[in-house]
């Protein structure tokens, strides 16, 4: 048995291939670089993919949360209704608006929000709910989706790691708003980006305005197409477009997203019966209702008193044979400026900060292999053998 590996094995890593490459060559050679026929190309078959009404190709997916803030009027006075097991891009961006984060808790065996503890949130001054699909597994959105409806209430769905995922039957960004993001970690990646989508196509034309200086064209069509080399100020915009190198990339990588879900998928069917042997390793659990889980990432729970030592030591443990491992996430409630400035404390979000304590993201890529996984699990049992 190897008890450590003589390679890093990092917890992600892009699966990048000659078609990758080819296609990023193919727009560095062919005099344009920015937001271009490729963008557009990318745009076009996200669209195919998940069936969404129109997508905004952006630089990430913290600058989609910007604009669609900013889009929605969400400022002072606002309440918007968010978990802390999350990723800090959205929570900062609330505060950055002005408005109120409310926090709620996620249920502590799934680590998503349920539409009870939204509805328990709701205020007069709820404008807006963003619940995050977790690691590939879908919040159950429907009865979140009536909450809003009733009451006049946007509801954007951080979709970060949801790219593939179904809820009963239903790919994530068919139906109403969600973002996604391609950073190297994510399920397909191109380097940077993100995508805006909705069924809403005027806040589509309102976040494709304010992603390019809120001038309502792209340099291309002014440069290329002969359109609008007026063009003017609509409204003031940002400058949050995605360039023709990254989406080369993300078309060929969207191509082989069910490729790459799939192959997630079988890994963590692996790592799920290995698991089932250390009693000290608590995996996720499974939402009750139907859906296609895309295995963004592989969340495990350690049993902090059963396994005597603490997860940041158990990090570092693995580290030390070679097996890197992600935190997602830490708590955002608990992070200095939101103690300091919101008056946030432990005790607040139970499920959220016990987890927040023992949770760790194992590797999991579609390039790692069976062999991999079992230097894993090897290293998992010498850390636990030598805390005992
Ligand atoms: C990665 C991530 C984001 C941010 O995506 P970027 O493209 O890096 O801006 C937002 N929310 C969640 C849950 C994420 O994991």
């Amino acid at each position: 048995m190897r008890i450590k590996r003589n390679e890093f094995l990092p917890f992600s890593r892009p699966s990048i291939n000659e078609k990758d490459i080819a296609g990023v060559v193919e727009v560095l050679r062919s005099g344009w670089l920015t937001t271009g026929p490729k963008t557009a190309e990318f745009e076009q078959a996200f669209c195919d993919y998940t069936g969404c009404g129109g997508a905004v190709a952006l630089s990430s997916a913290t600058a989609g949360m910007h604009l669609v803030l900013e889009a929605l009027g969400i400022g002072p006075g606002d309440e918007v209704i968010t978990p802390s097991m999350t990723w800090v891009s959205t929570v900062n961006l609330i505060v950055l608006a002005g408005a109120t984060p409310v926090f709620v808790d996620v249920d502590r065996d799934t680590l998503l929000v349920s539409p009870e503890s939204i509805k328990a949130s709701l205020t007069d001054s709820t404008k807006l709910i963003v619940p995050v699909h977790f690691a590939g597994a879908p919040v159950d959105i429907e009865p979140i989706r009536k909450l809003a409806e009733g009451k006049n209430i946007f509801l954007v769905e951080d979709a970060a790691h949801a790219l593939g995922t179904e809820f009963k039957g239903e790919r994530i960004g068919c139906r109403g708003t969600s973002i996604f993001s391609f950073h190297p970690i994510k399920n397909i990646t191109t380097g940077e980006g993100g995508m805006f989508c909705s069924d809403d196509l005027e806040l589509v034309d309102c976040i494709r305005r304010l992603k390019f200086h809120g001038l309502g064209v792209d340099a291309y069509d002014r440069n290329m197409q002969g359109r609008s080399p007026q063009a003017e100020v609509l409204e003031p915009g940002y400058k949050y477009n995605m360039m023709d190198i990254s989406a080369a990339l993300g078309i060929t990588q969207l191509a082989r997203v069910e490729e790459f879900n799939s192959r997630r998928t079988k890994l963590a069917g692996i790592y799920r019966e290995r698991l089932a042997q250390i009693d000290e390793i608590i995996p996720l659990g499974n939402p009750p209702y139907p859906l296609k889980h895309t295995w963004h990432l592989f969340v495990v729970r350690l049993d902090t008193d059963r396994a005597g030592l603490s997860r940041d030591d158990f990090m570092l443990e693995l580290k030390q044979r070679n097996i890197g491992t992600g935190l997602h996430f830490r708590a955002v409630h608990l992070q200095k400026y939101y103690r300091e400035s919101m008056g946030m404390r432990r005790g607040m979000l139970p499920n959220t900060e016990w987890n927040s304590d023992r949770i760790c993201s194992l590797p999991l890529f579609p390039d790692m292999t069976p062999d991999d996984i079992n230097d894993v699990v090897n290293a998992i049992k010498s850390v636990l053998r030598k805390s005992k």
